[in-house]
């Protein structure tokens, strides 16, 4: 095992060594000038990264507010429904993997929840959904890059119905934004959620969120939870700080993180991450595995998590293949739930390189050879390299 460690699941990603150091820092007061400053830094970055995902750069929101929040992004998805709804709130959820049954879960605690459920892997039918969002719908929740199965859900179509609707809609981008195009005002999203760990390269344990300001004057103060109320959340926002302790040395790695991205420029970011989904996609096939989900419509595969289904032979001992990969010093993800044992997930999200994407497809292909599947890791890495032009 003489290379480097490499991480390659679907976040934590790898951080680079300046965002490693910024956590190093002497403390700080989070109520000081000092921390201030962190805060204008990560928020000024987020502002970019939740208004500018997009090909060509242009903002595609305006309004809003870019919030650090002391926890993962979970915390974000159950602050943005518990703000907006009340008991006898009707919520519409959309799943299609863990994440959008989450966001059900945590909705079932607040208000009334319809679901619009199919399998995991599977494409929304967007008749269904326009059929359970109406006019009595207050909240539409889904996820935008759904990670349990590398599927990239149509946020914009499901946005322009729960506009229609005059519901407000709440996305979690926690696996795209920062990684691929995101438009808030055009898809009609009113609360974005990310976490620091995915696509902003950045270490786990705080997390993102933009609030238009139509979510903010829906926001219910009076019976929001104490830790995640979102209007003092946004209160303190506007003096750079948050309500409560700071977990400061993660601001700091995250004001790092964002700098990165704005110094890559979006587009050039988002571009990154697509050759990189492909290269993985073609290497992949190329070796004969088969991708899993099933990406139809409006629906596409994901293009920061590559989701793969494991050859019959492989499903018989998965175990065997994961400690091949690991046994290569790689770390790579299997499916989460009932997908245990029938897929591996990679990511792409952060600074990979084009030769760490290429190490993963030839992991695979060695990790798979050696549990018995005869595949072909040249023509893997050849069509993973024609897919990064080299
Ligand atoms: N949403 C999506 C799409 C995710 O991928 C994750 C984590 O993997 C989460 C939400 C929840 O993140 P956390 O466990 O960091 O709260």
């Amino acid at each position: 095992m003489d290379e480097e460690f490499l991480l390659l699941n679907p976040g934590p990603v790898p951080v680079s060594g300046a965002v490693r150091e910024a956590m190093a820092e002497p403390m700080v007061s989070h109520r000081s000038a000092a921390f201030g400053r962190v805060y204008e830094r990560v928020q000024s970055g987020l502002d970019e990264v939740f208004t500018r995902s997009t090909l060509s750069g242009r903002s595609t929101a305006s309004d809003g507010t870019s919030l650090i929040l002391n926890g993962t992004a979970t915390m974000g998805m159950e602050m943005a429904v518990a703000n907006l709804v009340e008991p006898e709130s009707e919520l519409v959820a959309l799943a299609n993997g863990k994440f959008g049954r989450r966001f059900a879960r945590i909705a079932d605690r607040y208000c009334s929840v319809t679901r619009v459920e199919v399998d995991w892997g599977d494409s929304f039918d967007l008749d269904a959904v326009s059929e359970a969002i109406g006019r009595e719908t207050d909240v539409v929740t889904m996820v935008h890059n759904e990670t349990s199965t590398g599927l990239l859900n149509p946020v914009s179509a499901v946005g322009e119905l729960a506009r229609e609707a005059g519901a407000l809609f709440v996305v979690d981008g926690v696996t795209s934004i920062g990684g691929d195009v995101f438009c808030v005002d055009d898809w009609n999203v009113d609360v974005a959620i990310t976490d620091s760990q995915k696509a902003l390269a950045a270490p786990p344990g705080v997390s993102a969120m933009y609030v238009t300001e139509r979510a903010a004057e829906a926001a219910h103060g009076e019976s929001a939870p104490f830790y995640a109320d979102l209007e003092w959340h946004l209160r303190k926002a506007a003096d750079h700080q948050t309500p409560f302790t700071s977990a400061v040395p993660l601001f700091r790695a995250l004001a790092v993180a964002v700098e990165e991205i704005t110094d890559e420029g979006l587009p050039a970011r988002i571009e990154r991450h697509r050759r990189q989904a492909e290269a993985f996609r073609q290497g992949f096939a190329a070796m004969g595995l088969d991708g899993f989900p099933d990406a139809r419509g409006e629906t596409a595969r994901s293009n920061t998590v590559t989701a793969t289904a494991l050859p019959e032979s492989v499903r018989e001992r998965p175990t065997e293949f994961f400690d091949a990969v690991s046994e290569r010093n790689v770390s790579i993800s299997g499916g989460q739930a009932h997908l245990g044992g029938e897929i591996f997930r990679v990511s792409n999200m952060g600074r990979l390189t084009p030769d760490q994407v290429l190490r993963g497809v030839r992991t695979v292909g060695e990790a798979v050879t050696d549990v018995g599947l005869d595949a072909d890791v040249e023509a893997g890495l050849a069509a993973a390299e024609a897919e990064l032009g080299r």
